[in-house]
């Protein structure tokens, strides 16, 4: 059975007590809902864990910009409770924004030069918010273990190095990126893209296939390949980034090496989207 919070910490409590029970770590998988298959194997991951699984479903407000896409962040929390219950969720929460953020509320995380490029120059807010909830859900639900998808891989390597920073008793687990069968990665916000519009949508998977392909025919000059991949990239479809960078300090990267990632973002009608992998 899988327990459905909607209220405060008064209606949490006895939620988290009745999982205390089964005598189990906590894993915590948190998410801003929405949920597909790249949610679905992080709650998987942390019930094959063996953990007392708690999923968080909260569009939180502190990530976001005004005129970004707060208000219109697809939302849908009976779909999202039923699909954590398949997926094996013990305990599915949806805070309301004054349960994380009460009045008198002033405290944030200030996360440093990992949060200073990428994602970081154009949503310069994004990480302090991103690192101030989790945070905050890690105190309140004291989770030995959390999990996160790697197709955010810049949050994760911010996470890990807050978890460090500030000693937190909680190991972070990073999952590899779900895709659909064309490669394009899963995201809530692909609701948002016109059918018409998806082709264009696919051109990061393009660009890190062509990327990997290079890697594997034996180019290693960083400069070149970005040049060609850049030449080829399409008018409509805003690019915000397109970098080599490594996985553990997020350096850009001169000389292309197995472990080295190829970051992207663009803006396609609005909607934001992001990915990267590695190139072998
Ligand atoms: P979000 O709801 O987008 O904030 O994501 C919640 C968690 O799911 C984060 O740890 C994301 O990295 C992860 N996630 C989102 N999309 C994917 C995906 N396609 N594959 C794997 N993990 C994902």
């Amino acid at each position: 059975m899988t327990l459905r919070v909607a209220g405060g910490l008064s209606s949490l409590s006895p939620a988290l007590d009745i999982l205390r029970h089964m005598e189990r770590p906590f894993g915590l998988v948190p998410t801003m809902g929405y949920l597909h298959e790249g949610h679905l194997a992080l709650i998987r991951a942390a019930r094959e864990a063996g953990c007392a699984t708690v999923v968080t479903v909260f569009v939180n407000p502190t990530q976001f910009a005004p005129g970004e896409d707060f208000a219109s962040y697809p939302r849908d929390e009976k779909r999202d409770f039923r699909l954590a219950s398949h997926a094996g969720a013990d305990l599915v929460w949806f805070p309301k924004a004054e349960v994380i953020y009460p009045a008198g509320w002033q405290t944030s995380v200030l996360p440093g030069a990992l949060a200073k490029r990428l994602c970081g120059l154009s949503r310069p807010h994004f990480f302090g918010g991103v690192c101030s909830v989790v945070l905050r859900l890690f105190q309140i639900i004291q989770p030995q273990h959390a999990w996160f998808g790697e197709k955010d891989f810049q949050q994760l390597v911010i996470l890990r190095r807050m978890v460090v920073d500030f000693f937190l008793p909680v190991t972070l687990h990073g999952m590899p990126t779900v895709r659909e069968p064309d490669g394009l990665a899963m995201s809530s916000r692909n609701a948002r893209l016109a059918p018409e519009r998806r082709d264009l949508a696919l051109t990061l998977w393009r660009c890190i296939c062509r990327a990997r392909q290079a890697y594997g025919a034996g180019r290693r000059d960083a400069a070149t390949l970005l040049a060609e991949l850049r030449a080829d990239w399409p008018a409509e479809l805003g690019l915000d980034y397109m970098e080599f960078r490594d996985p553990k300090e997020l350096e850009l990267q001169e000389k292309l090496g197995p472990k080295t990632r190829l970051f992207l973002a663009a803006w396609l009608d609005g909607v934001r989207l992001i990915d990267n992998s590695p190139l072998e």
